[in-house]
Formats: structure tokens, C-alpha cells, sequence
């Protein structure tokens, strides 16, 4: 390591203690200021960086290589950023000075952008704008002509219209208005230029349209075609009250769907309809916001109640929201339940009748009764908390902790607005895998796999071996990721590391798993491509190469690691898809291949100059992780390589293609054959053609050789003709040649785990030996990997029947997620509890248990599990009764004279959740107070629902009331009197009536006039 840090020039990287502590100072501490830019890291990039300058040394196998974000693209030509990355588990952000200085040490992939993003000031919050706001600009005369342009969320009107009027050449004195159209194709003005792009709701996807004012003082937008306002069309609509879409915002379905289980909860949308609310308004709450969020919920209301619109801009509720909560300004994806949790919050202390909050001291149950310390509770949260959202939501449960040492029991008695009650985990997963086989022209094959979900990685191995038959022992699994490994498990490794987003390939070997001083080793192999491209000033042959394919594992006999036989051992490898050139094609090969042959010498002496490297012994010493290698270096050289071709490497490093020639030209020309590109390649292992042939050859190709440093020198002062001429006159000299040689396809590396050749290499006597994990790159030049590698044939695969078969959904009742809420736990080391007997941190017994119960009870489904390992979405289908819930089975509260409390409910409203962690959309059922009808809320869409279709995998919140409170419906049921064609009409789908027409005219914008 010394030696690597003081050969450093002024390009060359610190030494890796103070790349560390330069990016940690920077990191540490470093504030969102609005206008600082930082960038985006891809984060297993920055993870290995981390672990390579904490751990590694210089030359260490966790060298990340360039900075490389292709995983943040959603593909690699446009660069479009793929939608809801999230942060620190897709990509770090860094600020701008650590991002400069990471940039000049490691450099980035070629082509790839920079991830720029600014800082902006929003209110409530600060923060880095991963996700600008994407929108289309035209003007109202061409609204063919579409421009697509960023602006950040903190950017004004205005700044649009500048945008707008040098983009579309709009002179300054030409009087414009601005129009913004939502997916929905509704249109607004956008009155207030000096409003925020936050403020007006602009989301990605939007269009801006600005029109001129015409010579005669008239606005085109007036003009009684385009004239339809959406507000206008639905003036004439007489609906059912509470059937009403709400329009999306970009990502607010989450929010629309929170929504509609609130509006169909009959007291809480009475409460507001009859403007109770007026009254009780809270402006000078401190935890309340103003009243501000009570007034704007009131008026999504009541415009949802007013029969007048078949769906509803939640605009001004979304702004309002977003001003008080700023994780849900929508930069991406939230959760439904946490919005409802807000929500009943905000309106809570918005509307809370306690003016001014008393403090009151807790009291220990201390042994009294139940009965006598619940109601105290109630009686003491009441005092504080008075609201209609307490009135309608909000319960009691009693929670009992033990203290495992000295038994003290606590009891208290804890309101709550929802319950949020657990899925039974289930102790299997499924998992999909890629199998790949030992036979070479076998595709991989994809398997689904229950596993256990505690198990080891050798439980994935067996349960794939009772599919394959092949033994688990000879299986190797790896992550596979940008076209490498990016972890190779061993078989003790639990299942929790692999997510289910991996990539995970398993690997049949030919012999089980190999012990470290076993005649087998498993070797990691690469496929790369080298770019004409080269990066002269890093001196480094890996920034010339990418990465392709899929990798494999092989094992392979350590008598067999010389590059001859690898090469073969790969060409067979590789059968399936790499078809080796038959011999008629080979002379013309080689005629091509001249020309190019200055191109890829200077390839084949950078690769040759890496390719002794290895560990060399300094290394291994100092890298305690290393050990495994140095070690059998020791051990006696058995590593690896077959003894001609080691000594070869420890003695001539770094060989060159002088070697070759050296040994061309000793060798008989005609049995050479002719090419350069063998020459050159020799080094590269695999010059030679014929596999009896080359053994030989190999052997003392490899040899030391004295004209080494003569080459050399002629290298630099070569310009690049130089070069070319060079070989081409000796070839040219042996064209003639009878004999055929055929060009090797490939050439062979030693590289690091990343694919990019290791640092530091050619100092010194570098031995080449593989590190406890050798890996190995099989290098192709573009005209090569053309030739011969079918790519199309390469990423083939087939499905196991395994695939077909729909997994099985486990469905559990509700009652059991109920009893699981309310069985006896033991807290976790993160959140112990405070013995008041002992004087600590108990990891006490937790019970809980229902008391008393709302007249509105929302339960939680906790479909989200996030755990230390894993985070997973369960899609169980939980089993709950729309009619008849009863919970008298597990209320506590006992009543003496009246007996029971009425604990009987029905089901009134769903929020659905479907698809995985990261995306999905929400939806919603509820059933309107009015006709008792079941509605299926998606957005500003609005259909019909019958009730076998509510109970889905997707329910995620569920809204009761009980039974005793709830009110018979006041209007027939529309579907079943059937009285009215229009009824029939609409039975399909209520507001497609409206998109239809929306869309029709969607040609011509709808806007308001003025
Ligand atoms: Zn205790």
C-alpha cells in the first residue's frame, strides 16, 4: 500500500483513509441550503466504495470502479430516471464538492449523466428535488407542437411563461394566459403567475397552454367550441350526492382513496354537511393547523355531497395537505394509511373543543379495578380531546407490561383512532431463481421456489435440487447485478439477505462445492467488451472494457488454470452461444483483422499488464480478509496455476506482446500462421488455435523475455501509426503462410469482483494467483463479440412448470390478525421498557386488550413489513365479514347492569392496496349512506360494486361502524328497483359517461371563459 500511495500523481486518488475522511467530512454535517445542488449515487456503487476504503487496501477486490448509475435509468438512451427510486436503498445523495471529488478519483461511465438535482425550499420543508415536475408546454394556436420541459416545484408561473415565450418565440409584448390541462383532460387557468409550480398542483404529466390574445381584444380560448369548463358541463349532472370521482394529481390515488372512506363515514360527513364544523373550528390549537386543514377537508366534502360533479379536483385540499405534512408533497408513493393517521389528526386538533389543554398527571393503575382505571382514562383523554373525530373514532385498549425480573405489573389504559393489527407471517417464501446448468447448451431455467423464510442459502439448494436433481452440494448461488456478482452466497447464509428484487442465479457445479486447498476451485467469470475507447491517463485497461451478459461459475481443476486450457474450458462453457468460426471463414479472418491491429495491441498491453496481477504477498498480509490467498501462496504456490504458466508470470511480468513476438519469430513462421492479433493475444492466454498445438506453445510463449523493455520503449514513443505499421509489416510478411491459425475469440483476465481489472498492477514481482474468490473476465472486441456471440441466443431462458402454478394465497380471518394484535408479546431490544421497580430497561411481557370500541372502527391491515433484512408486502387474503363483525369475544369491558356494550359491526368502506413495496395504486369500496349502495372508487372513476367482489388480497384499511348506530338507507338501492333507464345506463361504470366525453373534446381544450 505504501508503495501504491507514493507513486500517486497529482490525478491519482488520496490514499483511502483520506478519501474516507474528506467524504465524511463533507457528509457529516452538511445542510440543505435551497439552490445547492447535489447528486444522486447509486447506492451499492457507494456502499462498495465505503467498504473499499474502510477494509481495502489499494489494490483490494472491492475497488468499485467507475461511478456507475446505471440502475437508476430506466433505460440508457434516453437517461429518463426510473420512477419511485427511494432513497438510501436505491441511491444516496451527495453533495456537490464529494461528488466532484469521488468524480476525479473513480470517473463514471462512459456517457452516463451526471444525477444533478437542486435543493429547494418548499414549505415545511427542505429538501433535494430527486423528481422535478415534467410537464408539456405548447401554445393554444399549434397544440401539436409539444415541448417537454422540467421545472422544480419552487419554480413560479411565471418562470413557465418566461420558458414558454423563448421557447414558442412569443414576443414580451404579445398578452398571453395560461392554461393548465390535468390527465383527466380537464383545464384551469392558471391566474396567479407568481404562484408556486406546488401551489398550483402541476405534477409530471400535465400540459401548459398558453394562448395570445387576438388583434380584436377576444381570447381564442373563447370561442364557443372550445368553451366546454368542465365546472359548466357538470352543473347539469344530479347525481347521487357522495358518488363522486377525485381527480389525481400525479401519485395522489393514496390520498383519493383515504378520502372516500372518510366521505362514506355517515357521522363524520353529516357533522360536516349540516356546517357543524363552523362552530367548533380550533384556530388557535398549537398542535392544530389553523383551522386551515378542517376547511379544506369540509369543502372537498361538500363538493363530493353536492350531486353536482361526477368527480372532483382535490387541489386545494392537496396544497393544504402538503403544507402541513411534508412527506406528502408527492414526490413519490405514500401510504394510504398514513395520510388517514394525519388526516384524523389535523381535523382532530382543527376541531378540537378543548381550547385550552389542562396538564394532567397519569396515574398508575396501582391494582384497582379495571373498570375504575379506564374510566379515568377516558375521562382524562376527554378533558383533553374533544372532537367529533374523537366521538366517532377513537377507542380504548388496555395494556398490560410485565417486568421479567421482578413481575411488576403496569397497567394503562390507551386511546387509539385505529387499530393496526398484524398478519400472521408466514414461515414459507417464495423465491424465484435462474438454474443454470452444467450442460452447456441448456438455457437457464427459471424457477419458483418455497423455501423456508428463517432457512439458510442451502435450503434454496435443496429445495432446487428436488426439482433439477441435481445434488444442493453442487450448486452455487450468486446475486447477479450489472452483469456481475454482486455477492456469491455460501451455504450457511440466511434467506433474509436475498430480497426479492435480486437477481439470483444458481450455478451447478461439476463437483460439490470445493474446499480451499481442493484440486477444484470456482472460478467467477466475466463477459466484457472492450471499447476502442481508452483512457490513457489512468493507465488502466478497465476503463477500455464493459460489462455484458450474464456471468457464471465455474469449477474448474486447478491443474487446468492455465489461459490455454481456460479458454477451451470457456469455448465449451460458452457453446450454446458463442459459435467458434469454422475454417472456412478463418483466412478471411484474419485479412480483416490487420487493419485493426493497432487497436488492439494497445487493448492487449494494457490487458497483459494487469493480467499478472493477483494478490500480490505485501497485499494479502495487510488485508486480514484476505487471508485465504496469501496463505496458500505459502502453502506451497499449489494455487491455481499450472506451474509453466506462474513461473512464466513471476518472471516476466508484465509480459507483453513482445513475448509473443519474441517467441514468433523463434518459432517457425509458417507454422505460425500470420496474424498479429495472436501475438498480441498470446498474452492474453489464448493466441494459439488448435488445442495440441497450443499446449506446447503456451508453455514457452509465456517465457521471460529480454526484448520486453526494447518494446516497451518503442510503445511510448509511439503515435498510433507507428503501431500499425509495425505488425503489419511483419504480417504481411507471413500472409503467404499455408498454414491456418485461427484468431482467438476471446482473451482471458484476472479481475476483481467489480469486473475492472485490479489497480497497482505490473509493480513489483505480482505472482499471478487467484484470491480466496477468483474472478475472471473473458474479453471480447466489439468485431469479435459481433462475429461470434449470439447475444439473442445468450439471453435466452425457459420457465419451469414451477412458474405457472399460481402460488398459493394463504387466507386467514380477520379474528385471527385481531387475536394475534392481542397476543403477549416481548418487547424488542430497540424498545424496552422502563421497570419503575428494578430503575431500567426491561424487556418486558406486552399485552394488549380491547376495551371499549369506537362507533367507527378502522382497522390496519399491516400489509407493509419492514424488518431489519427484509421489507416485503404480504398479500394474504385476510377473511373479513361485511356484516356481523363481533367483538364481544375480546372487549374487556363488561358492563354490570346493561350487560354487553353493543359490539356488533358492519362493513362501510375499503382502502385497497395493490401491487408490490414501491409502486401500486390505490383504490377504495364504500357503500353510500343514502342508497346503500357499494360503490368501487378508483380516482375520478366511479363504478357500481357488489359486495362478493370487496373482500380482495388488496384491502388494506377497513372502516366498521356499528350496528346501533347505523341508519337505514333513505333512498332504494339504484340497481335493484331498475326503474330507470338511466339508472341502467349508468350501471357500468357511473362517470365513464363523463371521461367520454371529456376525451371527445379532448382534441379541442375545454377551458373556462372569462
Ligand atoms: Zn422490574
Amino acid at each position: 500500500m505504501a508503495a501504491a500511495t507514493t507513486t500517486a500523481s497529482a490525478t491519482e486518488p488520496p490514499g483511502l483513509e483520506t478519501q474516507y475522511r474528506d467524504i465524511q467530512a463533507i457528509l457529516q454535517g452538511r445542510e440543505l441550503r435551497a439552490g445547492d445542488s447535489w447528486y444522486l449515487l447509486e447506492r451499492r456503487w457507494f456502499e462498495q466504495w465505503k467498504e473499499y476504503v474502510q477494509t481495502g487496501d489499494q489494490n483490494s477486490s472491492s475497488f468499485p470502479g467507475q461511478i456507475n448509475n446505471t440502475e437508476l435509468f430506466e433505460e440508457l438512451d434516453s437517461y429518463h430516471l426510473k420512477d419511485r427510486l427511494v432513497e438510501n436503498e436505491d441511491f444516496v445523495l451527495v453533495p456537490a464538492d464529494a461528488w466532484h471529488k469521488l468524480l476525479s478519483w473513480y470517473g463514471m461511465v462512459e456517457n452516463q449523466p451526471p444525477l444533478e438535482r437542486k435543493v429547494v425550499d418548499l414549505p415545511s420543508t427542505v429538501k433535494v428535488e430527486v423528481y422535478p415536475v415534467e410537464i408539456f408546454l405548447c401554445l393554444h394556436s399549434n397544440m401539436d407542437n409539444v415541448v417537454t420541459a422540467q421545472f422544480s416545484r419552487a419554480d413560479s408561473i411565471s418562470t413557465i411563461q418566461k420558458v414558454m415565450r423563448e421557447k414558442f418565440q412569443v414576443p414580451e409584448s404579445a398578452e398571453v394566459r395560461m392554461w393548465m390541462k390535468s390527465s383527466d383532460t380537464s383545464c384551469e387557468r392558471l391566474r396567479n403567475i407568481y404562484m408556486s409550480v406546488l401551489d398550483t398542483c402541476l405534477s409530471t404529466g400535465m400540459t401548459v397552454i398558453m394562448e395570445m390574445r387576438n388583434a380584436d381584444g377576444t381570447w381564442p380560448s373563447s370561442r364557443p367550441q372550445i368553451m366546454r369548463n368542465s365546472m359548466e358541463e357538470q352543473d347539469s349532472y344530479r347525481g347521487q350526492p357522495g358518488v363522486c370521482g377525485l381527480t389525481n394529481l400525479g401519485n395522489t390515488c393514496f390520498m383519493n382513496s383515504a378520502l372516500q372512506c372518510l366521505s362514506n363515514t355517515p357521522p363524520l360527513t353529516e357533522y360536516f354537511l349540516r356546517n357543524a364544523y363552523l362552530e367548533e373550528l380550533n384556530f388557535t390549537n398549537p398542535l392544530g393547523m389553523k383551522g386551515e386543514i378542517a376547511e379544506a377537508y369540509a369543502d372537498i366534502i361538500k363538493q363530493m355531497w353536492s350531486g353536482r360533479h361526477y368527480s372532483v379536483v382535490p387541489r386545494f385540499f392537496k396544497t393544504k395537505v402538503g403544507h402541513f405534512a411534508s412527506q406528502f408533497l408527492g414526490y413519490q408513493q405514500h401510504d394510504s394509511q398514513e395520510l388517514l393517521s394525519f388526516l384524523l389528526d389535523g381535523l382532530h386538533e382543527d376541531l378540537n373543543r378543548v381550547k385550552n389543554k389542562e396538564y394532567i398527571e397519569l396515574r398508575d393503575a396501582d391494582g384497582r379495578p379495571d373498570q375504575e382505571v379506564a374510566e379515568e382514562a377516558w375521562r382524562n383523554h376527554r378533558r383533553r380531546n374533544d372532537s367529533v373525530i374523537v366521538d366517532t373514532f377513537h377507542g380504548l385498549f388496555k395494556s398490560t407490561l410485565v417486568c421479567p425480573e421482578c413481575h411488576k405489573v403496569s397497567v394503562t389504559f390507551d386511546p387509539f383512532c385505529y387499530l393496526s393489527v398484524p398478519l400472521p407471517v408466514s414461515k414459507e417464501r417464495v423465491m424465484e431463481v435462474f438454474f443454470v446448468s452444467l450442460d452447456p447448451e441448456a438455457k437457464p431455467v427459471q424457477h419458483r421456489l418455497v423455501v423456508p423464510k428463517a432457512g439458510k442459502v442451502f435450503d434454496l439448494c435443496a429445495t432446487l435440487s428436488e426439482a433439477t436433481g441435481v445434488p444442493a452440494s453442487q450448486m452455487m448461488v450468486a446475486d447477479v447485478f450489472n452483469h456481475r456478482f454482486y455477492k456469491i452466497y455460501h451455504a450457511d447464509e440466511s434467506l433474509s439477505c436475498i430480497l426479492d428484487r435480486d437477481d439470483i442465479f444458481v450455478y451447478e457445479l461439476s463437483n460439490a462445492c470445493v474446499e480451499q486447498d481442493s484440486e477444484e476451485v470456482v472460478l467467477a467469470v466475466y463477459l466484457r467488451e472492450r471499447s476502442h475507447y481508452r483512457d490513457y491517463g489512468s493507465g488502466s485497461s478497465s476503463y477500455g472494457t464493459s460489462l455484458f451478459g450474464h456471468p457464471l461459475l465455474m469449477s474448474v481443476p486447478r491443474a487446468q488454470c492455465t489461459r490455454e486450457a481456460l479458454y477451451h474450458l470457456f469455448l465449451q462453457r460458452l457453446a450454446r452461444y458463442v459459435r467458434p468460426p469454422d475454417s472456412s471463414e478463418e483466412v478471411e479472418e484474419e485479412e480483416e483483422e490487420d487493419e485493426e491491429c493497432g487497436e488492439d495491441e494497445e487493448e492487449e498491453e494494457g490487458g497483459c499488464r494487469t493480467q499478472t496481477n493477483g494478490v500480490s504477498e505485501d497485499e494479502g498480509d495487510e488485508d486480514g480478509e484476505k487471508a485465504g490467498p496469501s496463505k496458500r501462496e505459502e502453502d506451497g504456490q499449489d494455487g491455481v496455476q499450472s506451474d509453466g504458466q506462474n513461473n512464466c508470470h513471476s518472471e516476466a511480468s508484465p509480459c507483453s506482446e513482445v513475448e509473443e513476438r519474441t517467441e514468433e519469430e523463434s518459432s517457425s513462421e509458417a507454422e505460425r500462421g500470420s496474424s498479429t492479433e495472436e501475438g498480441q493475444s498470446a498474452c492474453g492466454s489464448t493466441d494459439t488455435n488448435s488445442q495440441d498445438a497450443a499446449d506446447g506453445e503456451q508453455g514457452t510463449g509465456l517465457e521471460a523475455s529480454g526484448k520486453e523493455d526494447e518494446d516497451e520503449d518503442e510503445e511510448e514513443d509511439g503515435e498510433e501509426a507507428a503501431r500499425c505499421s509495425r505488425p503489419n509489416k511483419r504480417v504481411s510478411g507471413r500472409r503467404c503462410c499455408a498454414e491456418k491459425r485461427r484468431k482467438p475469440l476471446f482473451t482471458i483476465q484476472a479481475v476483481n469482483s467489480n469486473g475492472t481489472t485490479e489497480r497497482g498492477i505490473g509493480e513489483g514481482d505480482s505472482t499471478f494467483s487467484f484470491s480466496s474468490q477468483p474472478y475472471i473476465a473473458i474479453d471480447w472486441d466489439p468485431d469479435m463479440k459481433k462475429k461470434y456471440y449470439n447475444e439473442n441466443e445468450a439471453e435466452k431462458y425457459v420457465k419451469h412448470h414451477s412458474m405457472d402454478i399460481p402460488h398459493q394465497q394463504t387466507t386467514v380471518q380477520l379474528q385471527e390478525c385481531i387475536e394475534l394484535f392481542t397476543t403477549v408479546e416481548t418487547l424488542e431490544e430497540e424498545n424496552p421498557w422502563y421497570c419503575p421497580m428494578c430503575k431500567k430497561h426491561q424487556l418486558a411481557t406486552k399485552k394488549l386488550d380491547l376495551w371499549s370500541l369506537p362507533e367507527v372502527l378502522i382497522i390496519h391491515l399491516k400489509r407493509f413489513s419492514y424488518t431489519k433484512y427484509s421489507r416485503e408486502k404480504l398479500d394474504t387474503i385476510v377473511d373479513f365479514p361485511l356484516r356481523n363483525l363481533d367483538f364481544s369475544g375480546y372487549l374487556l369491558r363488561k358492563t354490570g347492569v346493561n350487560g354487553e356494550p353493543p359490539s356488533r359491526y358492519d362493513l362501510i368502506a375499503v382502502s385497497n392496496h395493490y401491487g408490490g413495496l414501491r409502486d401500486g395504486h390505490y383504490t377504495s369500496y364504500a357503500k353510500n349512506k343514502d342508497d346503500g349502495q357499494w360503490y368501487y372508487f378508483d380516482d375520478s372513476k366511479v363504478t357500481y360494486a357488489r359486495e362478493e367482489q370487496i373482500m380482495t388480497n388488496a384491502a388494506y384499511l377497513l372502516f366498521y361502524q356499528r350496528q346501533d348506530k347505523i341508519r337505514k338507507p333513505t333512498l332504494p338501492p339504484p340497481t335493484s328497483s331498475g326503474t330507470s333507464s338511466s339508472t341502467n345506463q349508468l350501471a357500468n361504470d357511473i362517470t365513464s359517461h363523463n371521461h367520454d366525453g371529456v376525451e371527445g373534446a379532448s382534441s379541442c381544450v375545454n377551458m373556462e371563459t372569462d
